[in-house]
């Protein structure tokens, strides 16, 4: 059993989303769904100082 990295719940339960931060392709990060990836986005700041980084207003 997979626990959803934000919300702790088993991913299985859900349509789940595996994300590799790491250049093997290992999972490092799972979520139940886009919801919780985006709210984990969100609650970890992940989209500030990337090196991509996205501006409307450019
Ligand atoms: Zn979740």
């Amino acid at each position: 059993m997979t626990d959803c990295t934000y919300c702790g719940c088993p991913v299985e339960a859900h349509d789940p989303i595996f994300v590799s931060e790491t250049p093997d392709g290992e999972p490092t990060a799972q979520f139940c769904n886009y919801g919780c990836l985006s709210a984990h986005i969100d609650a970890a700041d992940l989209t500030t100082g990337t090196a991509c980084e996205w501006s409307p207003s450019q």
